[in-house]
């Protein structure tokens, strides 16, 4: 068992799959603002949100001077025409203020920036109204996501921003509602649970940042790993009611359906498969973009739950709408065309990745097209009239298909699939580009890529069963389904990260960044000629979007994550980043000592605030491997496999590296782990987000998880003398 599933080989300097647990202590009282220290004009700031519609939000893109929705605008290029900031003067850029948003988890929103108000969100889904001149606090809201919320997502409490239009801001809540703000006062309009009547029979939840239409307001929702279906819901922006539901798979294979599209989609699912019971995914949890001419609504839908179609659809079929891009009427919801990359996703190759529209010259004419980089490796240019695909390259090496053929399916490689052996997947599950989004500059041609590899081998798993626990199988005491067991195999492949400038006409490289490590920041461009990017060991920088010379930096607080944004007032142009470091990938690893709370930094030229200290923090959760702890041989295997299933992708493997936001258990004092069976079974840390371990583990298999944890420090000690100092 021990060396089936999770062999020594995994100590090779892997890198996991992360989830969540932890954060600063918070108070869970009822949700609501809290008014900031200055009295803001109340009258002023609600006119400037009243006055934001569909036109408006049109025409902010001709001048960018305010950053009206996550991307920027319709087309999602985060493209801002704003040029007083540009590379003969970037290198003048400094601090106009920052703000410290009190938070420890990762921070993934872009600030949204309306007249003189900018509003983002922090960890579990907390919405902060600043002054955009001065970064004074006006409002915050907490909505009060119950911490158990922590461990029901696959990816951190992260939330990626607000949406503002017709006199409200709009947040959606990692635990399922859908909020109305006053814009002044941060007070709540109206609330709907957009879970419903799935609460109780899923666990899900809301990530994503809501897109306003008309008068709609759309959120998708999360949570494929665990087991969820897929549905993009419309509610009208005056009372909340809703408007219209799009479900990405149906729900049973036999009619009566929802729509005609999920007439058209069972037939692509096997009725017998574990989709049944799971909900089978495809998850709408991030990319959103409009094209109001055509009046079509895209959407990116994710993966397959459980991931592995041979348990999914043991039949097999596509199991449409997983992996598609989704073109759908705005104003109804119906459903116009898809196209999908990853026919029976296997690999968690979602779709969800940012979606850009653009007007490219494509052999002499000028086309209306979609730019995708999704998580499979692939840089797509579809056709948004009709949904089809013009050209798929790829941008990272991959090596689940050889490319693309005259039907627009992949050509898939023998193997991949890693049915009866394991497979080193390139890219994996953390994705060739995840959800930090990309930005596209129509005057250089050029797309902006945060490109990844994150190491991940995947196998088959024969024993799995649905929604249970089964030491060894990842996750499976906290309610993951992916019916592949990880790294049974030691892959070969190194981590890496870049940003990648990329022509879409020609489908090829112009220049790229090489970092330290993957899981670096969102990308925007500007008419400046600039590109910013913050990275993962903590910096934020500017280069020349032409041609990728470095042109400043600055470093900042934490690892960065999120992606900028920039905006106009009284005739200075500001930049914005916000910074804190987590993520899926972030829970478990980092690569700064940095490692400060979440933090808004805003800069413009000449700009002389101090920046805050950002000198490397002495990691507060101890250096020192853990030693001293005496436990039984014996226990060691059985822990590693109890570990695996219950602490593997939150806190990664004990002393292999010394946490990311959350703590790495390898270097905790010996006290913990000989109290490990209580603090895991009366909730010691639940207030933070760690589960309760009531009645998913006993003492005895507490023990074991502290054996294997001992072992391993040792190990590392071992190999590694000097490890732990
Ligand atoms: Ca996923």
């Amino acid at each position: 068992m021990w060396n089936r599933h999770w062999p020594a080989a995994a100590l090779a300097g892997l890198v996991l799959l992360g989830a969540s647990a932890y954060s600063l202590d918070r108070d869970h009282g009822p949700a609501g603002a809290s008014p900031g220290a200055a009295p803001p004009d109340a009258a002023a700031i609600r006119a400037a949100v009243e006055r934001i519609d569909e036109d408006a939000i049109i025409a902010n893109d001709a001048h960018s001077r305010e950053w009206l929705s996550y991307n920027h605008g319709y087309a999602e290029q985060r493209y801002s025409r704003l040029n007083q900031i540009d590379t003969q003067n970037v290198s003048r850029l400094g601090l106009a203020w920052s703000f410290d948003l009190g938070s420890t988890r990762g921070v993934e929103a872009t600030p949204v920036v309306v007249g003189g108000t900018m509003y983002l969100t922090g960890p579990w889904s907390v919405v902060h109204a600043l002054d955009a001149k001065t970064g004074e606090e006006l409002w915050r809201y907490d909505p009060r996501v119950p911490p158990d919320y922590a461990s029901r997502a696959c990816c951190d409490v992260v939330n990626r921003g607000v949406a503002v239009a017709r006199g409200k801001v709009f947040v959606a809540t990692l635990d399922g509602y859908l909020v109305a703000l006053d814009p002044a006062t941060g007070k709540e309009l109206w609330r709907r649970d957009t879970f419903g009547k799935y609460r109780d029979k899923y666990t899900q939840t809301i990530t994503g940042a809501p897109r306003v239409i008309g008068d709609l307001v759309l959120i998708g929702n999360g949570g494929a790993e665990m087991g969820v279906r897929g549905y993009l819901t419309a509610y009208r922006m005056e009372d909340g009611e809703q408007a219209w539901r799009w479900y990405s798979v149906p729900e049973d294979p036999e009619p009566p359906f929802h729509d005609a599209s999920m007439a058209l989609a069972a037939s692509t699912w096997d009725p017998e498969g574990a989709w049944r019971q799971t909900g089978g995914g495809g998850t709408m949890w991030d990319s959103m973009a409009y094209d109001p001419e055509l009046g079509l609504l895209y959407v990116g839908v994710g993966n397959g739950s459980p991931w592995n179609r041979e348990v999914r659809s043991p039949a097999g079929g596509d199991n449409l709408f997983l992996s598609s891009i989704v073109a759908l009427e705005a104003g109804t919801g119906r459903y116009v065309w898809h196209y999908q990359e990853v026919p029976g996703d296997t690999w968690d190759f979602t779709a969800t990745q940012q979606i850009i529209l653009a007007e490219l010259d494509i052999d002499g004419s000028e086309r209306k097209v979609l730019l995708h980089a999704p998580k499979n490796g692939f840089f797509y240019v579809i056709d948004r009239t009709n949904g089809r695909l013009l050209s798929a390259k790829p941008f990272v090496e991959v090596n689940w298909a050889e490319g693309y053929g005259d039907d627009g399916r992949p050509i898939e490689v023998e193997g991949a699939r890693a049915r009866t052996a394991p497979w080193e997947t390139k890219p994996t599950a953390y994705g060739a580009h995840n959800w930090h989004p990309m930005s596209y500059n129509p005057e250089t041609g050029l797309v902006y890529i945060p490109a990844q590899g994150v190491p991940l081998a995947i196998e088959s798993d024969p024993e799995y069963q649905v929604d249970t626990h089964q030491p060894g199988h990842p996750m499976s005491n906290l309610g993951w389904n992916l019916g592949y067991l990880v790294n049974t195999i030691a892959p070969e492949a190194r981590p890496f990260g870049h940003l990648l400038a990329w022509d879409p006409v020609a489908q090829r490289e112009v220049w790229r960044q090489d970092y330290l490590s993957p899981w670096n920041g969102g990308t925007m461009t500007t008419a400046g000629g600039l590109v910013f990017q913050g990275t993962a060991d903590g910096r934020f920088l500017a280069y020349d979007a032409a041609d990728g010379n470095p042109l400043w930096e600055v470093p900042v607080s934490s690892g960065v994550i999120a992606g900028p944004s920039t905006f106009e007032l009284e005739g200075t142009q500001y930049v914005s980043i916000a910074v804190g470091w987590g993520g899926v990938y972030g829970l478990a690893q980092r690569h700064t000592e940095q490692m400060g709370s979440g933090r808004v930094y805003t800069f413009r030229l000449d700009g002389t605030a101090p920046m805050p200290d950002v000198q490397p923090t002495e990691n507060p959760r101890g250096t020192t491997l853990v030693s001293g702890y005496d436990y039984d041989e014996q226990d060691v295997g059985p822990g590693a496999l109890l570990y695996v299933s219950s602490c593997l992708f939150c806190h990664g493997l004990p002393g292999i590296n010394n946490g990311g936001a959350l703590p790495n258990p390898g270097y905790v004092d010996v006290q913990t782990l000989e109290s490990l069976p209580e603090l895991l079974l009366t909730g010691a840390w639940s207030a933070s987000g760690m589960p309760d371990f009531e009645g998913k583990l006993t003492k005895a298999e507490a023990r074991k998880i502290a054996a294997f944890i001992q072992s391993i420090a040792e190990s590392v000690t071992r190999a590694v003398p000097d490890a732990g100092s």
